[in-house]
């Protein structure tokens, strides 16, 4: 650990020491004394064609001859138009204006002034928004507030806006429960919606998976009909796809695998394969016509020195190129992770088996309270390192996401590793 750095998430007693990376290539990281590492988490969900991509970095140097960097207030460039018109063609109808920024918190923050200040300047403001309970969209105090782990935002309670919470119908392999779980969540939103039909500006929820609440997995029949209920109750639909955007759940985008369009759509992490920070928050043409035809007019108070930066934007491509080479991956990676976990199964401390595209979790069984940085974890964190295994279970979850340009036998290693880990827990 630098002495000049203040690193995240490291006060905790329990958390391990950061442990210098020298470089990166592939699926692959190599440590500052020599040894490999292979990244089963895609570096925090983000390098989705694995470390130092050739064409990625060409590409970066290309548009770092060119533009740098310029405003984006009363400025334009090829780059940021071209990232645009082709994220619209490869997201669903209707999703059409893009909005961009700098990482997956703002992408979040801005979809909820957009969507607030959509009411406002229709002169029927909103109060709250609804979200659901595990959720996780970034440290801003926007989204700490619709945040449903508190122990993100417990220090802030005071200063965040309202916001209620309902239970995310999360489910498993043989769920028996998971019909009714949903059946809960839908009528405790429909209540909601129905008894202060002018309180919610909107519905924000991560779709088919809730990240860093612990990779918990949803139907798309839920996104089916939280679609149909948000259209009953006038009031808008919010993916953050800032984690399952770019092909994390087998299709493209959640919104696509669940058919089910939201109205606002957030994207960030995979957009540059990793490369650079860029975020974009795309929405329906009717919200973008609420800032822009007559009075009452009140423009978005929204833009950031780096926004659209070109370099980010010429990442993207170069990331969207190889996403439609990478498509079959998507698919054949889902088949392999489903595999993987059968053989798994019946180990006896696993539970809640799931897979959705190319994000595969599971439950560790554990007497211990189940904190974030609870013992369990740490221990498997640390076997994994030792075996040569990048893993970082959220509190007792241990899941893979790896890149796509992982190897079907590399893949395979890891669950080896992971099976030989749950052995010798203790
Ligand atoms: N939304 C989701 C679903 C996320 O997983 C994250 C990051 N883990 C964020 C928003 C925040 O993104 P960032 O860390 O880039 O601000």
């Amino acid at each position: 650990m630098h002495p000049n750095i203040w690193y995240p998430y490291t006060q905790a007693k329990t958390a391990p020491s950061a442990i210098k990376v020298k470089s990166g290539k592939g699926a692959w990281l190599e440590l500052e004394n020599g040894r490999q590492i292979l990244d089963c988490i895609s570096s925090w969900w983000v390098n989705t064609h694995g470390h130092a991509h050739p064409q990625i970095a060409a590409a970066i140097y290309q548009q770092a001859q060119q533009l740098e960097q310029v405003i984006f207030s009363g400025f334009t460039h090829d780059p940021a138009e071209q990232l645009a018109e082709r994220l619209v063609a490869k997201l669903p109808d209707g999703l059409e204006r893009v909005f961009f920024s700098d990482n997956g918190s703002t992408a979040v923050e801005v979809a909820l002034k957009m969507a607030y200040q959509y009411w406002v300047n229709q002169g029927k403001p909103r109060q709250a928004f609804l979200a659901f309970q595990g959720g996780y969209h970034g440290d801003t105090f926007g989204t700490m507030a619709v945040g449903g782990r508190s122990i993100f935002s417990e220090v802030f309670s005071d200063l965040l806006f309202e916001v209620d919470f309902v239970p995310f119908p999360a489910t498993y392999w043989d769920d028996p429960q998971a019909e009714l779980k949903e059946q809960t969540a839908i009528q405790k939103i429909e209540a909601a919606l129905a008894e202060q039909p002018q309180r919610y500006a909107g519905i924000l929820i991560e779709p088919l998976v809730q990240g860093a609440g612990g990779m918990q997995m949803c139907r798309p029949e839920f996104l089916q009909q939280l679609r149909q209920l948000a259209q009953q109750h006038n009031t808008l639909l919010i993916f953050d796809e800032v984690m399952t955007g770019f092909g994390r759940t087998g299709d493209w985008f959640a919104c696509q695998r669940a058919q089910s369009t939201p109205d606002l759509i957030c994207l960030s992490k995979g957009i540059t394969g990793g490369f650079l920070p860029l975020a974009v928050t795309v929405c329906s043409e009717q919200i973008y016509q609420a800032f822009y035809s007559d009075a009452p007019i009140k423009t978005l108070y929204h833009g950031h020195s780096y926004t659209a930066n070109p370099l980010g934007c010429a990442a993207a491509l170069a990331s969207l190129d190889l996403m439609a080479v990478n498509e079959p991956t998507f698919q054949s990676m889902e088949a392999q992770h489903t595999r993987e976990l059968q053989k798994l199964r019946s180990h006896p401390r696993l539970e809640k088996l799931r897979v959705t595209g190319t994000i595969a979790a599971m439950d560790i069984v554990t007497p211990e309270q189940t904190d974030y940085l609870n013992p369990v974890g740490m221990q498997i964190r640390q076997a994994a390192l030792e075996r040569g295994l990048l893993l970082r279970p959220l509190g007792n979850v241990l899941y893979l996401m790896p890149p796509y340009c992982i190897t079907a036998e590399e893949l395979t290693a890891a669950y080896s590793g992971i099976e030989s880990i749950l052995t010798q827990l203790d």
